[in-house]
């Protein structure tokens, strides 16, 4: 109730997810009061991991699309918490937000970082990652995810072994097996992974965050060269948060959010 008595419309809190840290936020906003979380998701994954409370699924449209979504569902606040490799969400959030004026935070988990004794190749691209790996090894693996797999498929003379959470579609490589499994990944089983399919190469996105990191320790522990593909970049003058706990102030000051 407001000060005046009327009963006031929640805030509303768009979450662009399909990631852990979007479904931490959904949960760490989850039955606040005077607040509506909606989860929004783009249908790649056949049966995606679910946020609680309020879900909804597939593309808005571009950035015109996702603007008149804003207005019709009065969001008070969007927080950009896809992968961060998702840079077309990433583009049409930033349009969307400045045509329709709602405050947008990205929060972004941060990039993986090198010890010593890795051995990484940075590459701006998948495709420049391809152009690197016949010099560094004949037995990739490939945990680029399901839709970066095309980039390789030129490569008649290398073996990848691929792991995605869902079955890739062609262009693939010619000499390819699928391994259909999805994070987290334990140290154990990476080393065992790589071990037992006899990978010299290992391909990776800087996708960063715990989940995925173990593969990274393996490929150091067995002197592996790692391709680390670099993280396309937020769009200009966004706030950023690299944690949840970040997102949840920003929103507590921004969006009617409280405690
Ligand atoms: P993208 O290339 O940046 O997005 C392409 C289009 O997919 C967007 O223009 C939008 O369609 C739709 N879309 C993307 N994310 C959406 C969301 N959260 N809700 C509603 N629509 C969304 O994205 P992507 O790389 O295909 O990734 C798709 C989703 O998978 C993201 O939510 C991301 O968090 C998750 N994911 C991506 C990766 C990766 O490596 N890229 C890895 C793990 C998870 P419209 O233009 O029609 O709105």
């Amino acid at each position: 109730m407001s000060p005046d008595g009327r009963t006031r419309t929640p805030a509303h809190v768009l979450v662009l997810g399909g990631t852990t840290e979007g479904r931490a936020l959904a949960a760490a906003l989850d039955g606040r009061p005077g607040l509506r979380v909606t989860s929004s998701l783009a249908g790649r994954v056949s049966q995606p991991r679910l946020p609680v409370g309020e879900v909804r699924i597939g593309g808005f449209g571009g950035p015109d699309g996702l603007a008149d979504w804003l207005r019709a569902e009065a969001v008070d606040a969007v927080v950009d918490a896809t992968h961060p490799f998702a840079a077309g969400m990433s583009h049409n959030a930033a349009l969307a937000a400045a045509a329709t004026g709602v405050p947008l935070l990205v929060l972004r988990r941060p990039g993986f970082a090198p010890v010593a004794g890795d051995r990484w190749h940075l590459a701006p691209s998948l495709t420049a990652a391809a152009a690197l790996l016949p010099g560094l090894g004949r037995r990739v693996f490939l945990s680029s995810g399901r839709q970066g797999i095309a980039a390789f498929a030129h490569l008649d003379g290398l073996h990848f072994l691929a792991r995605s959470v869902d079955r890739p579609e062609p262009p693939l490589p010619l000499s390819l097996e699928v391994l259909l499994d999805r994070g987290p990944f334990t140290l154990d089983g990476e080393r065992e992974l790589l071990r037992e399919h006899r990978i010299d190469v290992v391909v990776t996105k800087d996708s960063g965050g715990a989940a995925t990191a173990p593969k990274l320790t393996a490929a150091r522990e067995l002197g592996l060269p790692v391709v680390v593909v670099e993280r396309p970049p937020v769009p200009a003058g966004l706030p950023v948060s690299p944690d949840v706990a970040g997102a949840v102030r920003w929103l507590e000051q921004r969006a009617r959010v409280r405690a």
